[in-house]
């Protein structure tokens, strides 16, 4: 744990009478989660700073954590302090004007690949970036408020990045704050509800993906969503890719793909595995990730095919080399 950084970024806020929070395009659950949640627990703790959250974009999976704040004059972002949360690189952050701020800080759980914060709190093992904000309040609970508001955001935001404390990456660590955060009176019952519920056309959705997804010859699941099969099933860009989610327990198959065409035309692809490394694979795509999560973009259904290939060679040669695996 980055004591040491953490009692800086502190202080670094304390200096500061406004604060921004940024974090990455098309926000996942612990995106929103973590900025949510620093964002409560900074205005608790300092009700005389103005703290903002100010980003383009929403998630409608965890919509029930409410929205956003109002865009400010741009004047106001110049001798602000910008946090960016749960983001590799800057290219990603989901609000251009970040630079414009004073100073940035990056708080982030993601393989390093972009340095732009003056102070940064990284740190890879972390499960989700929840966790290391919830670590983050626990290293300095001196000075900072906990509520059951931001233990609420943060914990969605460690179920949601870590398959529901399923994943390898969640320590002795991860359970303590998770535990922490509970004692805060988080209503799981309601918050596992809000995860759970379909739409009746999401559940058909469901059963498209399991005709239509198809499997190489090494163990590669995959399936193609296309603009007007979304449109058909009544569902959002980002309702649709959560497919790859369908395909994650298949016997033999270690990767799994879901490639999701845009408005734009440009095909999303989200990539999952388990024991293998991808992504180095989605980097060679122009994307990233983690190891076993990870995200890029095709242009076409040509770049698609070849993608599948890349993917069904490293788990032939994964399978080849490893035993154990299901
Ligand atoms: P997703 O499939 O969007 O949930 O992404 C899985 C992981 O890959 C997340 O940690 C994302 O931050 C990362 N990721 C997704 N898409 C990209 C991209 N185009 N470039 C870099 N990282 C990405």
């Amino acid at each position: 744990m980055n004591r040491q950084v953490m009692r800086n970024i502190l202080e670094k806020i304390r200096s500061y009478h406004r604060v921004i929070i940024f974090r990455h395009l098309r926000p996942d659950g612990d995106a929103v989660g973590a900025s949510k949640g620093l964002r409560e627990i900074l205005r608790s703790s300092f009700p005389e700073k103005e703290i903002y959250l100010l980003n383009s974009d929403y998630s409608d999976y965890v919509a029930f954590l409410g929205g956003e704040d109002e865009e400010i004059d741009e004047k106001l972002y110049e001798d602000a302090l910008g946090i960016v949360v749960d983001t590799a690189t800057s290219q990603r952050i989901s609000n251009p004007k970040f630079g414009l701020c004073k100073e940035l800080i990056k708080i982030d759980h993601h393989i390093p690949t972009d340095a732009y914060g003056a102070l940064e709190l990284v740190e890879e093992e972390r499960s989700s970036c929840c966790e290391l904000i919830a670590s983050f309040y626990q290293a300095c609970s001196d000075e900072l408020v906990m509520t059951k508001e931001a233990a609420t955001y943060l914990y969605t935001g460690m179920v949601t990045d870590s398959g529901r404390f399923r994943f390898r990456s969640v320590s002795g660590d991860t359970l303590r704050l998770a535990g922490m955060l509970l004692d805060q009176g988080v209503d799981t019952e309601q918050l596992y509800a809000n995860l759970y519920m379909k739409e009746f056309d999401t559940l058909k959705f469901q059963s498209y993906v399991y005709q239509t997804m198809e499997i190489s010859e090494n163990g590669v699941a995959y399936v193609y969503v296309d603009q007007k099969t979304r449109l058909r099933f009544g569902l959002s860009f980002e309702e649709a890719c959560a497919c790859v989610g369908y395909m994650d327990s298949i016997k033999g198959s270690l990767i799994w793909l879901a490639f999701i065409e845009g408005t734009d035309g440009v095909i999303r692809v989200r990539l999952r595995s388990r024991f293998v490394t991808i992504n180095e694979l989605a980097e060679s795509y122009g994307g990233g990730g983690h190891a076993c999560a990870s995200g890029c973009n095709v242009n076409d259904r040509k770049q698609m095919r070849e993608l599948i290939g890349k993917a069904d060679a490293l788990l032939k040669d994964y399978k080849e080399n490893n035993e154990g695996w299901l």
